[in-house]
Order: C-alpha cells, then sequence, then structure tokens
C-alpha cells in the first residue's frame, strides 16, 4: 500500500488538499478529525459528564467505531449511531480539542487508522499522523498558513449558518485549538522530522494540489523502481 500523511494546523486546508489529491490520485482519503468529532458527539450525548481519566478510559474500553463512505462524504458511526450531521458545530469543535489528548482514546482511533491505512492507498489526514499513526508513511505533509488566512478560510466557510461566529471569534478559536494541540503530551501536532511543509498563505487550492500532486508522483514511481 501507499500510505500519505497529511498533517497541519486548523484551517490550512488539511481536508480540502487531502480529499482533492485522493480524487487526483484515485486514492481513499481518512479524515481523522471527524472521528475525534463524533467521539466528543457521543461522549455528550451519553451523558457521561465532566472529563477525566476515569470516564475517558470506561468511555474508551467500551467503543465501536464505524468509518464508511456515501460517494466522498465520509460518515463516522459511534456505537451504532451516525453522528455526521453534528461534527461541524462550534461546541463539538471546542470539545473534539479537550477529548482528543486523552491517550486511551488516541488508541482506539490509532487502531481505526492503522487498520485503514493497511486496507488502501490512501491519505490519512489530521495531527499527529506522521509521528504517531503512520511513522513509516511513505510520505508525510505538513501545512500550515497565517493565523489570519486561516481563520478566514474557516469564516467564509460558516458564516451563513445559524448563530455563526464573528471573524474574531473564529481566529481565537483556532489559536486556542492549534496552541493545545500542539502543547499536549500525545499526538502533539508539529511536523514529523521527515515531513514536506508547504505554507499555504499565498497559495490557491489549485496551486496546492499540483504542488502535492507532483511530490506524491514522484515518490510513488520511485517506490516502484525501488
Ligand atoms: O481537524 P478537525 O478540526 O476536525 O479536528 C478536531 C479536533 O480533533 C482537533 O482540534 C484536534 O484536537 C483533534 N484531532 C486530533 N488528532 C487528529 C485529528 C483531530 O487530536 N488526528
Amino acid at each position: 500500500m501507499f500510505n500519505v500523511a497529511v498533517d497541519g494546523l486548523g484551517g490550512c486546508g488539511k481536508s480540502t488538499v487531502a480529499q482533492g489529491i485522493a480524487e487526483r490520485l484515485k486514492f481513499k482519503v481518512l479524515n481523522t478529525g471527524a472521528i475525534y468529532r463524533a467521539l466528543a458527539c457521543a461522549y455528550l450525548d451519553m451523558g457521561l459528564g465532566e472529563l477525566s481519566d476515569k470516564r475517558v478510559n470506561e468511555f474508551a474500553c467500551d467503543l465501536a467505531i464505524d468509518v464508511f463512505f456515501e460517494g466522498k462524504d465520509q460518515h463516522v458511526i459511534v456505537n451504532g449511531k451516525d453522528y455526521t450531521p453534528f461534527l461541524r458545530k462550534e461546541e463539538i469543535s471546542k470539545f473534539s480539542s479537550m477529548i482528543s489528548p486523552y491517550p486511551q482514546l488516541r488508541e482506539v482511533v490509532r487502531r481505526v487508522q492503522r487498520d485503514f491505512a493497511k486496507k488502501y492507498n490512501c491519505i490519512i489526514e489530521g495531527r499527529g499522523i506522521g509521528i504517531d499513526v503512520l511513522p513509516d508513511a511513505d510520505l508525510k505533509f505538513f501545512l500550515t498558513a497565517t493565523p489570519e488566512v486561516r481563520a478566514m478560510r474557516r469564516y467564509v466557510q460558516i458564516k451563513d449558518t445559524p448563530n455563526a461566529p464573528t471573524f474574531d471569534d473564529v481566529l481565537a478559536d483556532l489559536n486556542a485549538r492549534d496552541y493545545a494541540d500542539e502543547h499536549r503530551e500525545h499526538g502533539t501536532n508539529i511536523p514529523a522530522k521527515d515531513a514536506v511543509i508547504l505554507d499555504t498563505t499565498n497559495l490557491t487550492l489549485e496551486e496546492s494540489l499540483d504542488i502535492v500532486e507532483e511530490i506524491v508522483r514522484k515518490r510513488i514511481k520511485n517506490k516502484k523502481q525501488s
């Protein structure tokens, strides 16, 4: 299998680039943020109360996670329930970032991700993929952009939804989540030593895709020849 890890900061275009590259190469793509978001939904839905090691442990011990695709759309089922329609809510963004550092939960999600990587030529996109989940990935990318550009991209996506936050709220939230993801003990979101770092601040989506596609195709060719 050929596996590509795509990590990066919030709002830097990881999901869109991963999806676009997967389409160009006819690879599968796994959005791992959606898995953490679905777990956050399930935890809240089960009314388990304030986060603690003990509660997350119990939650993690009894989890069935299933990922399936309807065309391009990824669905995440946790304990039989499809949380896909709720994943992008602001409260879920915040809570997923609070629950995701727990190592017992990361272990369960790591297994789901590694099983996927074993089965498919794929792009796995998220945080800590290149270091923690697929340290032997064929290629690793780490995407960045300035905080203002990242916040604006996210703001444009949600500004017309009911109770949409202001641009300043989006920026503050992104900065807080990135700080937390970067400074946590488990699944730290920093570039792997062998990652290609791509700053997308001044790039259009097509330009980012062209750059990433060229690098991936070269690596695939080299792998076939070796
Ligand atoms: O990428 P997205 O914003 O959907 O991710 C939601 C949250 O899930 C992130 O803020 C991060 O805390 C967590 N996450 C993670 N590891 C991943 C993907 C996401 O910890 N591989």
